[in-house]
């Protein structure tokens, strides 16, 4: 096991954390506040190989794999989680699903302008009836001729009004069959199809999440992605490794919140002293850092079963279950040294404790994190 960062993932960190102190940290609490969602910047992002990570070089992507990817989501995220999460949705989710099952002619017309950044991706798998069962989907797709179909509405969906490309999972087969859902990737402009509400939500504000709605919009079946009736199957793969990301985001969160709670405590005095030299702040701090170096080794590990081979779907699932509650401890802990302070808006822990929140529901609940780990253990044995 070799615990030092290669030259490769420390640049790009470098590079991140500048675009982010440069282009981001002036105006994350005006988008915040009016849960703007700063499309231009994700263009400035596709022209620093941001928005085609794990995308090859022959599609306009940056060709990098799973431990630099992560590093970027937590570089972006130390200074604002929406971007992260934005970033991680439309990397993991929408390019991902059309790069890992698309054919060859879909990846050619829908890669390269998500890559650049000029299209943002969005991903529908969530209804309002059905997240974490998301098995039990009402949307669906049926088969006219030559074209599919869809109907339903998606919600809770990453960029549902401004992405250009939607990957979107429909039934196309009998309720509670996992062979009876299938892929689809559609095109803003298709008649039939828009965004509709907007959330206002508690964090991650300034990431964009509305509902995708169908009404008979009518695709050639050239744009499903592949099988018939593998889109469950699918879309529980690109889940395995959008954990990873869900993962990266929640240690960027709560690095940040631990960076600002650390300075703050050395800065701070009371009693005529710093309050850092209170054993009952230092520890704090210890236990917030000990929480920031167990998620980094299991995303990590996580990231290496991605690259190498070895069972995702068991650390995916550890690496975002741990580091989204530690996130919420750690974002939790920087309030408390914050005092009152922490309280408002005038400094940044307040935001990284409501961005925070997210991390342990997105992409699969803590109990659903739960759930996949226990019945990989439970099945097989003893491992
Ligand atoms: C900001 C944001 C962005 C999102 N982006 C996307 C996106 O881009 N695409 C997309 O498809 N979805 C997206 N989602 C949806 C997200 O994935 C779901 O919210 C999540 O999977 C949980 O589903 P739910 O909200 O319906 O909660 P529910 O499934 O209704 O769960 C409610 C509670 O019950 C618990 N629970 C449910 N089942 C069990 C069980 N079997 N055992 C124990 N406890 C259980 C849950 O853990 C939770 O605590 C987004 C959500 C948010 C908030």
């Amino acid at each position: 096991m070799n615990f030092q960062e290669q030259e490769t993932i420390a640049a790009i960190r470098t590079m991140v954390r500048d675009f982010a102190a440069q282009e981001m940290a002036p105006h994350v609490l005006e988008w915040d506040e009016a849960q703007h969602f700063p499309r231009d910047l994700f263009r400035r992002m596709g022209e620093l190989g941001l928005m085609g990570m794990l995308v090859p070089e022959a599609y306009g992507g940056s060709g990098l794999g799973y431990h630099e990817y992560a590093a970027a989501i937590e570089e972006l995220a130390a200074t604002c989680g929406a971007i992260g999460l934005s970033m991680a949705a439309h990397n993991s989710l929408c390019t991902n699903h059309i790069l890992t099952f698309g054919n060859e002619s879909q990846k050619e017309r829908y890669l390269p302008a998500l890559a650049s950044g000029e299209h943002v991706g969005a991903w529908g798998l969530t209804e309002a009836g059905t997240g974490s069962d998301a098995m039990r989907m009402r949307c669906t797709a049926v088969k006219e001729g030559d074209e599919w179909v869809l109907s339903g509405t998606k919600n809770w969906i990453t960029h549902g009004i401004s992405a250009e490309v939607v990957v979107v999972l429909a039934r196309t087969g009998e309720l509670l069959d996992s062979h009876g859902i299938t892929a689809f990737v559609v095109e803003r402009g298709t008649p039939g199809f828009r965004g509709g509400k907007k959330e206002n939500k508690l964090g991650m504000r300034a990431s964009e999440t509305a509902e995708l709605i169908f009404e008979d919009c009518r695709i050639p079946d050239a744009q499903r992605l592949g099988d018939v009736g593998e889109g469950f199957i699918q879309a529980m793969k690109i889940l395995d490794g959008g954990r990873i990301s869900i993962a990266a985001l929640s240690l960027g969160i709560a690095q940040g919140a631990f960076n600002a709670a650390r300075n703050y405590a050395k800065e701070r005095e009371q009693f005529g002293q710093p309050i850092a030299h209170f054993q009952g702040i230092g520890f704090k701090l210890a236990d917030m850092a000990v929480g920031l170096e167990t998620s980094r080794l299991l995303i990590a590990k996580a990231c290496d079963c991605k690259e190498r081979g070895g069972d995702v779907t068991r650390f995916g699932a550890m690496a975002k279950y741990h580091a989204s509650e530690e996130c919420v401890r750690i974002a939790t802990e920087a309030i408390q040294i914050f005092g009152g302070y922490g309280y408002t808006k005038d400094f940044p822990v307040e935001k990284f404790f409501r961005d925070s929140k997210l991390c342990t529901i997105g992409e699969g609940t803590s109990e659903i994190q739960k759930l996949v780990i226990s019945r990989g253990l439970v099945a097989r044995g003893t491992e």
